[in-house]
This record gives C-alpha cells, structure tokens and sequence, in this order.
C-alpha cells in the first residue's frame, strides 16, 4: 500500500526515454471536440449568447498570450499565423450568422456555431486561390479552440498545465508534443506508441522520462494519482509504497552521479582510445534547440527535420516564415554545419490543420509522405527549396531530402531544386551555389540502390527508423508488434554494411540519424560497419561521446564483424551490450 493506502500497480511497458520521475499524474486523452446538440429553453437565451462571447474573449486572450510567446520565442514572422487567427474571431460574418442562427432555432450555441464554421470551411477550401483556401485551415483551427471553450474543455491542453505531472496519455499526436509545456512535464507514458515515434522522440530531447505501450493504463489511472515512471526499464508504478520509493531514491541518486560524470566527458573531444575522430551532430526540431546544440558540443545539425514548423501551424509557412526560421537555425549552429531535411509530413505527422492536402490513408506510413508529398505538390515544395537555398547564404546548409525511393525521384527533386535556384538567380538573390544535396537512405529499394544514388549525392543519412520498419514490416507506431522491432535484426546490420560499402565506393560520407545513432549500446555497431558520423537528440550525446572515448575503433570494428556472422538478432544485441557493459559502469 501506498501512503494514501491505494495497492500498488507496476504497469510493464516500453523504455523509451530515460530517467526516473515521481509525481502526481495527468490524464490526457485526445479526442475530437464532440459538440452536444440540444434545445436551449426562451428564457436562457440571453444566457446563451454572452456564454459565446465570453468564449470568443478567452479564445482571443488565449491566441494572444501564444502569439506573444511565439514572438518572443521564436521571431515576429513565425507570429504572423496567429494574427490571422484572430482575424478570424473579429469575423463579423461567422459571429453574425451564428447568432441569426441560433435566433431563429434555438439550438444551443456550440451546435450553431459548429454548422456555421463549418459552412466557412467548406466554402473556403473550395475556392480557387492558394490563399484564401489557407484561410480554411485557420477558421478550422480556431472554431475547435472557440468549442473547447464553449465546453471547458480548454484546460486538457497540454500546453497549460498548471503544476508539474506525468502525463499519461492514451496517444500523443506530433503536434500534441510540440505543445507540451516543457516546464511542467515530468514524464510521458502513452498507452499506445513505440520508442520510435515522434512524441517519444521529442520527450527524448527533452531529456524528459517516457515509457509507451502501456496499453489500457489511462482507464486505469485517476488525475492526481501519484505515480513513478522508470524509463530506464520501461515500468510505470502506480501507488508507490514507502519501499519502493526509498528503492528508486537511490536508483536516482546513482544515475545522477553517472549523468555528471557524463556532462564532464562531454567537455573532451570524441575521440577514440586508439585515437580515432567521430563526428558527432544533432537532430533538431525546433529553432529553440540551438541552444541545446551548443549547450552538448555537436558539431553541427546532421538532421533539422523543418517538418515541425508546419506541423503546428493551421496554414502552410510562407516562404519567407520558413526563411527566417531555417536562418536562425543556421547562425546559430555556424560555423558548424546544418543538413535541413525538406518537408517529411505524412506517416506519423499528418498536418492536422489541411485535411484537404492530407486525406486519411491505410496506409500512412507507405502512403502520400514526404518527397511523395513534395512532388506533388510543387507549390510548397519549391517555397521551401527557395526558403532552404536563402538560409544557405548565411552559413554551412546541406540539403536532404526524405523518403527517396531511388535515383529517378532524386533526379526529379534535383530538377525542382534546379528551377528554385533560377528563380533566386533571377531575383537576384543570393545562396550556396555549391550546396550539397545528400538524400535520406530510409527505404529497402534506396539501400538496395545506394551504388545508383552515390554517383547523384554528396551524402547519405542513413534513417534506421523507417529503414528497419521497412525491412522488416514493422509498423514502429504499433505497440502490438514493437517487440519485433529489432535494430540488430541481421538484415538491418547486413543492409546497413552495404549502404556504407556502396557509399564510400563512391567516396560518399555516411551518417545514421535514426534513434540507434543515440543509443550507447548500438553506436559502436555502426561505427564499427564503417558509418562516417552519428546524428541524435542533443541530450543523447554525453553517453555516446563516452562510449566512444572509451573504446577503441578495432574492437568495435571486430564487433561488427562478428555481429555479420551471426544469425540471431537477441544473440547480436547481447554482444552489443556486453561492449557497451565492459566499457561503461553506472557505479
Ligand atoms: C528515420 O526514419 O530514421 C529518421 C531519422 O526520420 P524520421 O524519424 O523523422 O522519420
Ligand atoms: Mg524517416
């Protein structure tokens, strides 16, 4: 029994970032707003009406407060959404026909309201012209803010929480995660989810403890229970006993000492024993992580994935809002090296605000994605392209592009490329003429075709994220099949050795960016199969860097030779961890 006298629970799941945190829970599950539908008797309606103008003043003080973080945060330019969204809520029109509608059915408010931003929508997103179709998507996003406050439902946002929890969620979408409150969030657990998907990647680079696929935990948990969440090994305890929290005093305690001695190491080069150089670089996300870049001594960005600056946004970022975000990321890292990835949205980051532009697949993963999406939609593909190529004249930026299949798609998206550096010619504005372009090695049939791709690219990033769920039909979003999901599966070792042998036939550099890049226990692996530099959350560099600055280049290239021969994918890992366990105690 706890101290409240409720029985323990220990809850197995998955580890998927780590560290340890004890507190109060918050329960967080997403959902569509459902909006109630019934008749509001003569004598409330007056009642009725100042309950939605008092929603449309919360929504305005709402979308201010953000707009003035934002500003802050990140730049007047990447504001400017906002300002079209309180556009929105002094549409005379919308609020007008609302009221005339509720007038004359007397239906409660929500339900007017709903219908006739709905009818807005609509008639928007068919219109034919890019920018009042865009003005579909902020009428979209600020109708669900205006009915969330309607129903008091505003305070589930994760954005605002008022006091430290855990969060246990029953799915957390890209751009749920992109609002969480940093300051407030002491660990995630979602019921569903793997330790590749995005919400858990970036609780990773918050260094903020995550457990996933904990199934049915969130029917089983109440708001302010308390909990501790272990992402060491991937349990969440509900009720902890005084034993118990006394035990994981002390786990914590040793990690701490460990993690200084880490931030200590992080100071020094990374360099082997036997004095071997690895670059080591950081995937970012957000402008804001610059500060972390630097703050754990990367030596560049090997992966900006820009996806995130449309992600949360209810339009497409122009080209010029894309311009100053990718410029800020670029000065800031200078006089290190930026790979700006193009747009990866689709899979497991739909753009939530343009249904229009991303209609429910069955298949996200291997469906309208990334360059898919990109070739397609030439419009937005060419403002980021113009946007990435100006960024490039204000320090070192490398071009990747996601998702390529083979050589034709890279010759097609080179030919975009090409006519976005004519138009800037013609413009007269200036860039990196010698810009490198590299393409993301992430599909079976471009790692089957990496000699092709090697004569079109100055690099390749190798994603083992998508590649391993690729290969092995591993959907890295389904908690059912996660325990399949095996980085040391011999056809991800074998298929990664022929990347790097193909690639340096061609005198092309390899990078791995996906999340094996950060894990202690499989850098060696990579780096022993001959891959040029690893790419990973800011936060994950101490550790790899004291690996790396623990072991010699000839064991870990032993290591992957002997990983080559063997067959099975537990039997590989366990040598795997053995080196990583020889080479490095937590006590
Ligand atoms: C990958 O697939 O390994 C990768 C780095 O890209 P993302 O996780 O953004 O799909
Ligand atoms: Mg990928």
């Amino acid at each position: 029994m706890d101290p409240t006298g409720k029985d323990e629970l220990i809850v197995q799941g998955i580890s998927a970032s780590q560290g340890i945190a004890y507190g109060q829970v918050f329960v967080f599950i997403q959902s569509d707003v459902e909006v109630p539908n019934y008749h509001v008797d003569p004598d409330k309606r007056i009642n009725e009406v100042s309950r939605f103008e008092k929603a449309l003043v919360t929504t305005r003080q709402q979308i201010s407060k953000i707009k003035g973080e934002v500003e802050k945060n990140l730049g007047p330019e990447e504001a400017l959404i906002f300002d079209a969204h309180l556009l929105v809520l002094e549409d005379q029109a919308l609020i007008g026909e609302t009221i005339r509608e509720f007038e004359t059915t007397g239906r409660n408010i929500e339900t007017c309201f709903n219908q006739i931003s709905a009818r807005y929508i609509q008639a928007f997103s068919e219109i034919d012209d890019e920018y009042l179709r865009e003005r579909a998507g902020d009428i979209r996003d600020v109708a669900q803010r205006v009915l969330q406050n309607l129903l008091g439902q505003a305070e589930n946002s994760l954005g605002r929480l008022a006091e430290q929890r855990i969060i246990v969620a029953n799915d957390i979408s890209p751009s749920d995660s992109a609002n969480i409150d940093r300051a407030a969030a002491l660990a995630l657990v979602t019921d569903s989810g793997s330790r590749t998907s995005h919400a858990v990647i970036m609780a990773r680079s918050m260094k903020v403890p995550a457990v996933v696929g904990v199934r049915d935990l969130t029917t089983r948990v109440k708001n302010g229970d308390w909990a501790i969440v272990d992402g060491y090994d991937g349990v969440v305890i509900l009720n902890p006993s005084e034993a118990t929290l006394f035990r994981y005093g002390r786990i914590q305690e040793r990690k701490k000492t460990f993690e200084t001695r880490l931030l200590q190491a992080n100071e020094q080069p990374a360099v082997t024993l036997d004095g071997v150089a690895v670059t080591l670089l950081a995937n970012i996300e957000r402008v804001e992580e610059v500060k972390a870049v630097k703050d754990f001594r990367a030596e560049g960005v090997g992966l900006y994935r820009t996806e995130y600056l449309f992600l949360n946004s209810a339009r497409i970022p122009t080209e010029q809002e894309q311009f100053v975000a990718y410029k800020a990321v670029v000065e800031g890292v200078a006089p290190f090296p930026v790979i700006i990835r193009s747009l990866d949205l689709g899979g497991d980051k739909p753009m939530t605000g343009n249904s229009h532009l991303f209609p429910k697949e069955d298949n996200p993963f291997m469906g309208f994605r990334a360059i898919r999406f990109c070739l397609v939609h030439t419009d937005i593909f060419k403002d980021q392209l113009r946007a990435i190529l100006l960024a490039s004249a204000f320090g070192k930026v490398r071009l990747m592009y996601p998702m390529i299949s083979g050589s034709e798609e890279l010759a097609k998206a080179n030919a975009v490329l090409d006519e976005c550096k004519a138009e800037l010619k013609a413009r007269g504005q200036a860039f990196d003429e010698q810009l490198e372009v590299g393409a993301m090695i992430e599909i079976p049939s471009a790692a089957a075709t990496a000699d092709l791709l090697a004569r079109d690219c100055a690099f390749f990033s190798i994603g083992t994220n998508d590649l391993i769920q690729y290969l092995l039909a591993i959907d890295r979003v389904n908690d059912r099949i996660a325990h399949l999901y095996e980085p040391t599966h011999p056809a991800v070792i074998r298929t990664l050795k022929h990347i790097v042998d193909e690639a340096h036939r061609h005198q092309v550099p390899v990078s791995v960016c996906g999340e094996m890049a950060g894990d202690p226990v499989f850098a060696p692996l990579l780096l022993g199969l001959g891959v040029d530099s690893l790419s990973m959350s800011p936060a994950w560099l101490p550790s790899v860097k004291y690996l790396i600055r623990a072991m010699t280049m000839k064991d870990a290239r032993e290591l992957a030779d002997q990983a080559l021969t063997m067959s099975s994918p537990k039997e590989i890992y366990a040598k795997c961890d053995a080196f990583y366990r020889a080479r490095v105690t937590v006590e």
